[in-house]
Parts: structure tokens; C-alpha cells; sequence
């Protein structure tokens, strides 16, 4: 069954090609000439709906099922920032290494060596069946300092529950198995078997 993701992040797109190799998964930029999505809403599902609905509609094929992912992470002492604005913390054309190096000097100039954060993503479906969303979370702490090169985004600085390294130093296969994206696809699959199942029948 083809999965066309409704995302631009080269990050995010191996991510999910490489947690769902049993579906054909392509990027929609692959399909369409890239363009951009406006992601103006108040939540994770909100904005992961406002993209797979855009590409949806742009790809005018009703039997296709397009997914994307809305997520960020959330610095419990900084009032849960960047947290919806994770992709354009240092400014709505900002980089990742930008936006990883302003949490980082924002950490450094409140003296905070240490501190819990959390990773949310919301995926949302769409298809002819219906709309979908599931969630998922991965908790544990940011550093004030960037350690490995793995990952992508603000990997190089967090440290998840029950690890002493970042997700920059662990190896990829660790962050497949614990990661925000890795639970709310988890829950996603069920959803997408379900539809290849009713697509076969
Ligand atoms: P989105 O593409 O608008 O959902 O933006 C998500 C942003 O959140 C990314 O650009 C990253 O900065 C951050 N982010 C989300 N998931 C991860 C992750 O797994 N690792 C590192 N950064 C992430």
C-alpha cells in the first residue's frame, strides 16, 4: 500500500521510510512540485491535519492516503517552548541548526546546565475513509551542550529517559525503538492495516 507523507523534512521523511518498510512510503515531493504549507494552528494535530489535508486536495486522487507528522519538543521550565514553533523558534525561515543553537543559548543564558523536555508528535491520515490522528511522546532532558551528530533537529541535546547519552551520540536503531514518531506510528499502523485490509477485501 502506497503512503504519500505530507512533509518536506528530510529528517522526518527517512525516519518514517525506514520505520514503515513494509508500506511504500513516498514523499509527496516526489509526486507534486513542492509548495509550501502555512501551518497556522494552536496544536500538533491541528498542524499535522492542516498538511495532510493540503496535500490531499493537491494530489487529486481520492484513493490515495497521504500521513504527516506535526512535532517538536517542549522544554518543561521555558513554559513548554519551542513546542509547536520547534521548526521556527529562531524565525520563520530558520534553519535546524538555528533554532537548536537558540535553545541552546537560551539555556545557557538562565544557567540551566540540565532540564526535563519532552518530544510530541501528532500523525495525522487522510483518505477516502476518513480522517485520523494518533499521538505519541518521549521524555526525558536537554542539555546545554550539543553532544554526537545522529538524528537530526535538537537530537544533539536530548538525553532521553533511562540513557545517558544524547539521541546524537545513541545509535539510530535506539530512537527507532523509543521515539515520539516510533509510538504515535505504532498506533497509526493498526489504522493503516485496517484500511489495506479493507482495500483487499
Ligand atoms: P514540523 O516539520 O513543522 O513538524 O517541525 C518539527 C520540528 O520539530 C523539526 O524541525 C525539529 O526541529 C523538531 N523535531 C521534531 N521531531 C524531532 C526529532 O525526532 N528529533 C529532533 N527534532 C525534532
Amino acid at each position: 500500500m502506497k503512503i504519500i507523507l505530507a512533509s518536506s523534512n528530510q529528517g522526518k521523511i527517512n525516519e518514517y521510510k525506514s520505520l514503515m518498510e513494509e508500506f511504500e512510503v513516498y514523499a509527496f515531493s516526489e509526486l507534486l512540485t513542492p509548495f509550501e504549507i502555512i501551518e497556522n494552528g494552536d496544536s500538533f494535530k491541528k498542524n499535522a491535519f492542516i498538511k495532510a489535508r493540503e496535500v490531499y486536495r493537491a494530489l487529486k486522487n481520492r484513493s490515495a492516503i497521504v500521513m504527516s507528522d506535526d512535532s517538536g519538543i517542549s522544554v518543561n521550565i521555558l513554559d513548554g517552548k519551542p513546542g509547536i514553533h520547534s521548526a521556527r523558534y529562531a524565525g520563520v525561515k530558520a534553519t535546524s541548526k538555528e533554532n537548536l543553537d537558540k535553545l541552546v543559548r537560551t539555556l545557557k543564558n538562565r544557567d540551566i546546565k540540565r532540564t526535563p523536555a519532552y518530544y510530541s508528535a501528532a500523525i495525522a491520515i487522510v483518505c477516502e475513509k476518513g480522517e485520523f490522528c494518533t499521538h505519541g511522546w518521549m521524555h526525558g532532558d536537554v542539555i546545554d551542550d550539543k553532544r554526537g551528530n545522529n538524528g537530526f533537529g535538537y537530537d544533539s541535546i536530548f538525553i532521553p529517559e533511562g540513557f545517558k547519552q544524547t539521541l546524537g551520540e545513541l545509535d539510530d536503531s535506539v530512537k527507532k525503538e523509543i521515539s515520539h514518531r516510533f509510538k504515535a506510528l505504532e498506533l497509526s499502523k493498526i489504522l493503516l492495516n485496517r484500511l489495506k485490509k479493507g482495500r483487499n477485501e
